[in-house]
């Protein structure tokens, strides 16, 4: 026997694209489910965001207490080593997560939302069926959402298990590898690997790319190779994994260089963290006859697929694939539904690398900038203001590692076109950098506005000053 059941709004995975989504449609009055077959919460929230943040701090607290042990700083120091239990470490992790997926299901309880539990498949647009824990539920809705995420590329060389991790393996060590090995030098690859080094692992990185963080410049990148080479882990540039051999009795992983010599690296676990792709698999993707856009579903500025009531947000339609996108695209496609003018228009999407220093960008880069006002007849101006001439960065011991803010912005309007930086707690700062592009902010708006003292965030004004020649600290 199967339940049946009809609604407004389906919204298909709670992860940050979709139960935003769902939340915003029940606070609308919209009937809506939402079905996830793990946790509520999604990637994000359960082997993501949430937990590698809850790792990098931890490991990073762990991490100075050792330095204390070693050498006295400020006048601290420590008689013994600081200890490590790993599983403590990984339940306090655990327990971040389960307050906050706990947390999104009392949300979707207050908006109204039914929450059903299983894997979803579409035999058609506007058929679904879940086999749940209690039977087969069949849902029959006027509007799909879909929001299912991504999942872990795969090497065909180098696949998951035993030696061969994923993120999400890493994110629960049952046991810390003496050495590490990490396949691809990225987002995950280098906020992992700063974990595990920081938590006393020997870490090698091995990167296709010319240089790690390819996605950010390399005055961003700079200082993180800094504090990688630093603290002693190895980085491979410009060279590919290609599988793992037992030699002597011990596992290793086989690379090539540039040259196509062939190399070998110890290793107790290699962590494979080449990209995420969508999750267009196994749940009738094919039967819902949406367009494709390469290996994402194709949508356009309101998230609409090419059927008809279908709409698709977060990691399965593309780049860029972070929470905060997903979230956006979730609210807007339940406002849409019930009836308001929106669409998908940001000035900017901010991203953050929460490695060692913290890397940000939003808006334009500078190479970015000088293409765009070629193209459309204007020059650029850039004003940089470094971390070691803030005093809030020296007094909490965030001015020595390279760190800066970089504003660029048209040279005769002024506006801000883009804002990068690295350098400890920028992470925090991000929001009023992207709060000034979608304002449209001018240099003026943003040396115009008192930021008090001593923050971080004085560097922000100094930065735009010396756009125009006359920073007063720098
Ligand atoms: P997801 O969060 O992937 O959720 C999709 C959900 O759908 C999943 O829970 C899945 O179980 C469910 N699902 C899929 N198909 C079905 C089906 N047929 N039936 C039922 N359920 C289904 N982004 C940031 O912005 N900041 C970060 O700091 C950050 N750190 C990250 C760290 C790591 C280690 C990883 C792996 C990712 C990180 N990301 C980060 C990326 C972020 O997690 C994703 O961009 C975000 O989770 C995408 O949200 P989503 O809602 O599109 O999909
Ligand atoms: P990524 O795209 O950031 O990095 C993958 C890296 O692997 C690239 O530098 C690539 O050159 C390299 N690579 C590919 N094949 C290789 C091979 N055979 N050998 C060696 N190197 C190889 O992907 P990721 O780190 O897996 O992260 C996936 C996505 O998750 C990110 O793109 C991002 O959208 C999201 N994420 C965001 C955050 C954040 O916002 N702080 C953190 C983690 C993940």
């Amino acid at each position: 026997m199967s339940n049946t059941l009809n609604c407004k709004v389906l919204v298909v995975g709670g992860g940050p694209g979709g139960y935003v989504a769902a939340i915003r449609a029940g606070q609308l009055g919209l009937d809506t489910i939402i079905v996830e077959s793990a946790e509520l919460g999604g990637t994000c929230l359960n082997h993501g965001c949430i937990p590698s943040k809850a790792l990098i701090h931890a490991s990073t607290k762990y991490q100075d207490l050792m330095k204390l042990a070693e050498n006295e700083m400020m006048g601290i120091s420590l008689s013994a080593d600081p200890k490590l239990n790993l599983a403590g470490l990984v339940d306090w992790k655990d327990s971040v997560v389960q307050q906050l997926s706990g947390g999104v299901a009392t949300l979707l309880d207050h908006a109204k939302v039914r929450a059903v539990k299983g894997w979803a498949t579409f035999s058609n647009a506007k058929t679904c069926v879940v086999e749940t824990d209690d039977g087969v539920v069949v849902i029959h809705p006027e509007h799909v959402i879909l929001a299912n995420g991504s999942v872990a590329t795969e090497l065909p060389f180098l696949p998951f298990g035993n030696k061969v991790i994923s993120s999400t393996e890493a994110l629960s060590p049952g046991a810390l590898p003496d050495k590490l090995v990490v396949v691809g030098g990225g987002y995950i690859g280098i906020e992992l690997g700063i974990v595990y080094r920081k938590l006393g692992c020997d870490v090698t990185i091995v990167e296709a790319d010319k240089r790690i963080l390819p996605l950010f410049d390399k005055q961003l990148t700079r200082p993180v190779e800094r504090w990688l080479k630093s603290n002693g882990v190895k980085v491979l540039t410009s060279v590919k994994a290609k599988g793992m051999l037992a030699e002597g009795g011990k596992d290793q992983l086989f690379y090539v260089d540039s040259k196509e010599d062939q190399h070998w690296l110890e290793a107790d676990k290699v962590l494979v963290t080449v990209g995420r792709k969508p999750c267009t698999e196994g749940w009738g993707l094919e039967n819902m006859a949406v367009d494709m856009d390469g290996p994402f579903v194709q949508i356009d500025d309101q998230c609409a697929t090419s059927m008809k009531n279908v709409w698709a947000i977060g990691d399965i339609v593309g780049e860029p694939m972070l929470a905060h996108k997903a979230s956006a695209q979730g609210e807007m496609v339940a406002e849409i539904i019930a009836g308001k003018k929106r669409t998908f228009d940001p000035v900017a999407i901010p991203a953050v690398c929460f490695v060692e220093p913290e890397i940000i960008s939003v808006g334009l880069s500078e190479s970015d900038a000088k293409v765009r006002g070629k193209e459309q007849g204007y020059d650029i101006v850039v004003g940089k203001f470094p971390f070691a001439a803030n005093g809030r960065a020296l007094s909490m011991q965030a001015g020595d590692d390279g760190g800066f803010i970089r504003v660029v912005s048209r040279a005769d309007t002024h506006q801000v076109l883009g804002v990068q930086g690295v350098g400890a707690h920028i992470s925090e700062l991000i929001g009023e950098f992207t709060l000034a592009l979608e304002m449209g902010a001018r240099l003026e708006d943003i040396f115009g506005t008192i930021h008090a003292h001593p923050t971080l965030g004085e560097a922000f004004p100094e930065a735009a000053m010396k756009s125009l020649g006359h920073a007063i600290h720098g």
